[in-house]
């Protein structure tokens, strides 16, 4: 039987963390790109679609009569692939059976990993600007997040502070590379003083490495889990979302050595069990797939790249470098925009019809910087081309001049 709508709500706070969380930044954006009919570079999504076999692939297994649960930590033609896929890339040697577990996206993963090894007190240590999920999942399993904030435009590792945000309580770093949104690469160099850190303090290492085949200008995606000492102590996360451009699918794959995977595999578990077996069977397919698949794709994004990063210099942003990743990030002070980064983000979508995500979206310590915005060149060329032409006739009508 319904209640009557004016039955009061329960007093009882719910959960603090949660209450005081906003809504994450790229539903809020895509939704104002939508309702006012703009190109939406802002959400990071292809608008073209995955490889026609890795699709085929999910649509035979749904007819097939594998649709009950599968087994806890992924099919085995999945756990096989990953496997197979990080001897290929990487040199790793994976065991499929006792070092993956299939997950519903990088971002469970992403949590997973933590939930396997941070106990309430732990402290996390993690760069900034950062994905937006890390901060709040690491305070739902008690930890405490340690920042260390990198610096525009070349975002280069500030070791010292880094060496000074371990304590005896750290109990794990989590980063990303190639890196949303700055488009960074960590080098080997950068990589090499990081796994000293995690040796040194006997700590374990998440490492989200979901853009790991969107790399261009000759870049390589080096694993912190190939550097020496490192193999036990890393949890190397993949999406199948974007490396088939198949956001939608929510398939993520972690590999660890086999004395982390038990609490990995237990933490999913607790979280979603397993995850839909048609699309894990899918995404074995493409994990399979030629070299030549995964150079074509790189070189695809890197003409993307090109051409925003092209055009938006030719408006007068200031564009930082993008090494890896879908997006751009620019300073729009050039421009002549004296607002903040969200209030740019408003008036190019309402004004120029063009959406974007303000950079701030990705900071969780005070004081951010409020004047550079994030663009995603994920889209057909087109549409890159049409969303270069309203914000250069906005720019025109003296649009940027008016923040
Ligand atoms: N990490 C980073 C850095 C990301 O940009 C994303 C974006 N989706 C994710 C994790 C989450 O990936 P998934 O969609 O597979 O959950
Ligand atoms: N990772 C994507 C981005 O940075 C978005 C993911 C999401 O919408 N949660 O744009």
């Amino acid at each position: 039987m319904s209640q009557p709508a004016s039955a009061p709500a329960p007093g009882r706070p719910q959960n603090q963390l949660l209450s005081g969380t906003g809504t994450t930044i790229f539903p809020v954006m895509s939704a104002l790109a939508s309702q006012h009919q703009a190109i939406n570079l802002g959400q990071g999504f292809p608008d073209y679609d995955g490889p026609p076999d890795v699709i085929e692939a999910a649509a035979a297994a749904l007819k097939d009569g594998r649709n009950q649960y599968p087994p806890l930590t992924g099919v085995p033609e999945l756990r096989q692939a990953v496997a197979a896929h990080n001897l290929r890339f990487y040199g790793i040697e994976v065991d499929p059976d006792r070092e993956v577990v299939v997950t519903s996206g990088a971002t469970e993963a992403i949590t997973a990993c933590l939930a396997a090894v941070v106990d309430p007190g732990d402290e996390v240590v993690v760069i900034e600007p950062l994905y937006d999920t890390y901060v709040p999942s690491i305070r739902l399993l008690g930890g405490v997040p340690k920042i260390v904030r990198l610096a525009p435009p070349k975002w280069e590792l500030p070791r010292a502070e880094l060496a000074a945000a371990f304590t005896p309580r750290t109990k794990a770093i989590l980063f990303n590379t190639p890196m949303n949104p700055t488009g960074k690469v960590f080098t080997t160099a950068e990589l090499a003083f990081i796994a000293d850190l995690v040796t040194r303090h006997d700590i374990y290492a998440i490492c989200d490495e979901v853009y790991e085949h969107l790399t261009f200008d000759g870049w390589k995606h080096i694993p912190l889990m190939t550097l020496p000492g490192m193999r036990a102590r890393c949890m190397r996360i993949g999406s199948a979302g974007k490396s088939f451009n198949l956001t939608g699918w929510k398939v993520g794959y972690v590999t660890c050595d086999a004395s982390l995977q038990p609490n990995v595999a237990k933490a999913h578990q607790n979280l979603t069990f397993t995850t839909p077996p048609n699309l894990q069977r899918g995404v074995a397919v493409g994990l399979a797939k030629d070299n030549a698949y995964f150079e074509e794709f790189a070189a695809a994004l890197q003409a993307k790249r090109d051409l925003l990063d092209a055009g938006l210099r030719r408006l007068g942003f200031g564009v930082l470098e993008t090494r890896g990743s879908y997006f751009i990030t620019t300073d729009v002070r050039p421009l002549g925009w004296a607002g903040d980064d969200m209030a740019f983000c408003r008036a190019i979508t309402e004004q120029a019809k063009v959406t974007a995500i303000p950079n701030s979206a990705f900071y969780a310590a005070a004081n951010p910087p409020s004047h550079y915005v994030r663009f995603a060149f994920c889209k057909n060329e087109a549409v890159l081309q049409e969303a270069l032409r309203r914000l250069e006739a906005w720019i025109a009508a003296d649009g940027a001049k008016a923040g």
